[in-house]
């Protein structure tokens, strides 16, 4: 098996005299990245040579990162369902997830097992207690509350990470108009039409604002997740008396709601919730596990009970074997 390096540039896999960077923050220490995907706590912050889908690529040219694509014979990406583009990497019989998806959700399939030796894998929502209702009953349950809502006249703003979530949520709402977008979200909008994903043609919500459009009647406009704190969040509730419905996989706390001052607060997420990550683990059938990101320690300390052998990654630890 490729050797598994933990250093202050994070982990990466010794691979045939190759040091390969798994979702590093810089290249320096390595000969090549491996990026999972397009959010911003996984791409490095500057030019690398870096094994990625083409999707990532583009994805990432539209936050400002130039990546040099790398290719390494024996290595395979392998769809992650997570956002467009995302994949984990499968080297020498180590796979490491990056970010996973969880159920099939609008344009997005879930995440694909993997049968592999060594298994690094995302615990984001690693904890019991995360566990996210069926997709249909949460659908029935938000265009509820919109059918309401327009009923009343009142438009509604629907929240979620600008790239990934916002695109789902245009999908699974594209019958709500008319539908405006923040331009944080269009601006991925562009990669995903390019890559085949069909996604309604949104008006950016300044040019509706400035032909007065926002004043007649309900809409809905798409937006990436902000407190209700927030000075614009604070606008449009003023002058247009809207409604936020936000989208998260922390949503399933009540909390969560109260804490970024939403109207409303929904469970749905990119993630696979607790349940679907021990699936995923049980399918990939390692040998060995090692946690990364959110609940690690927890979920490492539940595969153990499992009967696996898990441990948490900790940033610092040095040579992990
Ligand atoms: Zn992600």
């Amino acid at each position: 098996m490729a050797e598994l390096l933990e250093s202050s540039g994070g982990l990466s896999l010794l691979y045939r005299g190759v040091r390969i960077g798994l979702d590093p923050r810089g290249c320096s220490e390595f000969d090549l990245a491996f990026v999972s995907h397009a959010h911003s706590d996984h791409l490095p912050r500057k030019r690398c040579k870096a094994i990625a889908s083409e999707e990532t690529l583009a994805l990432a040219k539209a936050r400002g990162i130039e990546l040099e694509p790398a290719e390494l014979d024996g290595v395979r990406l392998v769809e992650t369902g997570h956002i467009l583009g995302s994949r984990g990497l499968l080297v020498d019989e180590t796979y490491f997830t990056g970010d996973l998806g969880g159920r099939p959700r609008a344009f997005m399939g879930g995440a694909r097992p993997v049968k592999c030796r060594r298994l690094i894998v995302e615990a984001t929502y690693g904890r019991e207690d995360y566990v996210f209702p069926p997709l249909k009953e949460l659908l029935h349950k938000v265009n509820s509350l919109i059918s309401e809502l327009y009923s009343k006249g009142v438009p509604v703003i629907l929240m979620g990470y600008p790239l990934g979530k916002a695109q789902v949520l245009m999908s699974l709402f594209s019958k709500w108009g008319p539908g405006y977008a923040h331009p944080t979200v269009l601006k991925y909008n562009e990669v995903y039409k390019k890559f085949g994903i069909r996604l309604p043609d949104l008006e950016p919500y300044q040019e509706a604002e400035r032909k007065g459009r926002l004043n007649m009647g309900p809409w809905i406009l798409f937006a990436p997740l902000m407190s209700g704190r927030n000075p614009w969040v604070a606008r449009m509730k003023r002058d247009y008396g809207a409604v936020t419905i936000g989208f998260s996989g922390w949503a399933v706390k009540e909390g969560y709601r109260y804490a970024m001052k939403l109207d409303y607060a929904f469970p749905l997420s990119d993630h696979p919730d607790f349940n679907e990550l021990v699936e995923f683990v049980k399918r990939c059938e390692p040998e060995e596990v090692y946690t990364v990101y959110g609940y690690s320690v927890e979920f490492a300390r539940h595969l153990r009970r499992l009967g696996f052998e898990a441990k948490p990654l900790v940033p610092g630890q040095g040579r992990l074997g």
